[in-house]
């Protein structure tokens, strides 16, 4: 088979490491497994397949759009094996070793953060951790202001919106990161309980000032939540600007962070991670009832997450993928994530040196904003959208994005500013490949370019 970046090769491992465990229940009597035949299901897995193209290919380099990165084989093998048993993290009774393996994975989440005392569990995802996050966050400061960024997730207005808390957006300085002085004016008059930091935007990968932000809680005395569901790994990266590494060394100083697994995590969709530094917050989830079964002195996963039933397989392949690629900062995962930043730096400087392009600012972690000029911004915006369909006929896969205009320079590029945000072209560039196909992409944006003059 043409290796397009569809791995097929893991099956045989798969194919024996189910065997194994098989095997490892192989006291129990013999069933007639009653699965149907192979043949029956094989028209309808090839329509599947079939269907399943209707898709970018998410798993190639070409692909330099949202936020998407293959899980890695390991991830998906672990996750696979694990159906065969299909355990629920919920409760202990149903998933034994896999709630073990959450724990240790989640732990080693901890470590990466620098707590070791904690209270924390895996969730469906960014926003179901940040929504676990607001409540212990609205138990704890009951009726204050929730406060974020105008570039943090839009989940944190509508989650606030669940929880009956009040909310209000900070604006954003030339960066995308939070302004303090304007923050600031907002501590002056509200009752504030919750600062939302993002630590990594998902527009343009912005950190919001951490190091300032601190040094207010200790004056007004808020809590502050690190939604770094996106940015989070990125504390293992070295080659980070010293303002945003400044943020990322003192992440283990908040009062909650959330981090997506299934963002850079390596892992399949279906995992976000939520961690408290008070453990003692586990009180506000007290409950009593009668249909979670108490089989184990050890406190239940059950009873510290707002979920019940959670995929036991997330847990498992989250383990496997940090045994196999620790995370560790000059370790194998952290140079990966390093390459993919290279990579956004490389394409970032390729844009600053073409006259026909206009960027915003240089990546923080590894996503690039970035469009063609034109007479006016909204002219612009429009050339975008084009760029972005001949580039698909190209196999090359870029995203839009709906950005600020005070991020870019318009005076300098004698453009008009007759729309207040930019349609641009966003470009996230998360697999470690993108490092060695930045020159590869350039060229067809270029051709692209050519071709729509
Ligand atoms: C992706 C993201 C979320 C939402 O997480 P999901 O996993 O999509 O539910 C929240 N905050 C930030 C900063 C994100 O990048």
């Amino acid at each position: 088979m043409r290796n397009i970046g569809i791995d097929v090769d893991s099956l045989t491992l798969l194919d024996q490491i189910v065997r194994k465990l098989s095997d490892g229940f192989a006291g129990l009597p013999v069933v007639d497994d009653g699965q149907g035949d192979l043949e029956t299901m094989r028209p309808v897995l090839e329509e599947v397949a079939s269907r399943l193209t209707d898709n970018y290919p998410y798993f190639h380099p070409l692909y330099a759009g949202q936020m998407l990165k293959p899980p890695h084989p390991i991830a998906r093998l672990a996750y696979m094996l694990s159906l065969y048993i299909n355990p629920n993290n919920h409760a202990l009774d149903g998933g034994r070793a896999s709630s073990a393996m959450e724990k240790e994975a989640v732990a080693e989440i901890a470590a990466m953060f620098g707590w070791d005392q904690y209270l924390g569990h895996l969730a469906g995802g960014g926003t179901m951790a940040n929504l676990e996050a607001l409540w212990v966050a609205g138990r704890s400061h009951p009726d204050r202001m929730v406060l974020a960024s105008t570039q943090a997730h839009y989940t944190h207005e509508r989650l606030s919106q669940v929880l009956h808390l009040p909310f209000r957006k900070v604006p954003v300085d030339r960066f995308g990161r939070m302004d303090l002085d304007g923050l600031q004016r907002i501590l002056d008059e509200e009752q504030v309980g919750t600062v939302v930091a993002t630590i990594g935007t998902t527009a343009t990968g912005a950190v919001d000032p951490l190091p300032r932000l601190l040094k207010l809680r200790d004056r007004y005395h808020f809590r502050i939540h690190a939604d770094s569901a996106y940015g989070g790994y990125f504390r293992l990266v070295d080659s980070l600007p010293s303002a945003t590494r400044e943020a990322f060394d003192l992440l283990g100083e908040v009062d909650s962070i959330v981090v997506d697994p299934h963002k850079h995590g390596l892992q399949p969709y279906g995992c976000g991670c939520i961690l408290f530094k008070d453990p003692s917050v586990g009180g506000f989830y007290k409950h009593d009832s009668p249909y979670t079964y108490f089989s184990s002195d050890e406190l239940h996963l059950g009873e510290i997450s707002l979920e019940c039933s959670r995929p036991g397989a997330a847990a498992v392949a989250l383990w496997a993928t940090q045994k196999l690629l620790p995370l560790e900062r000059k370790g194998t995962f952290a140079s990966h994530l390093a390459a993919g930043r290279n990579a956004a730096i490389e394409l970032y400087h390729l844009i600053a040196a073409d006259s026909r392009f206009l960027t915003a600012f240089p990546p923080e972690l590894d996503i690039v904003i970035w469009l063609p000029k034109a007479a006016s911004a909204s002219k612009a915006s429009n050339l975008s959208r084009q760029l972005f369909e001949q580039a698909a006929k190209h196999h090359l896969h870029l995203a839009l994005a709906e950005i600020p205009e005070h991020f870019f320079d318009l005076e300098k590029a004698g453009m008009d500013r007759d729309r207040t945000t930019l349609t641009c072209l966003r470009s996230v560039l998360m697999k470690p490949e993108h490092d060695s196909w930045v020159g590869q992409i350039w060229t067809i944006v270029c051709q692209c370019l050519n071709e729509l003059d």
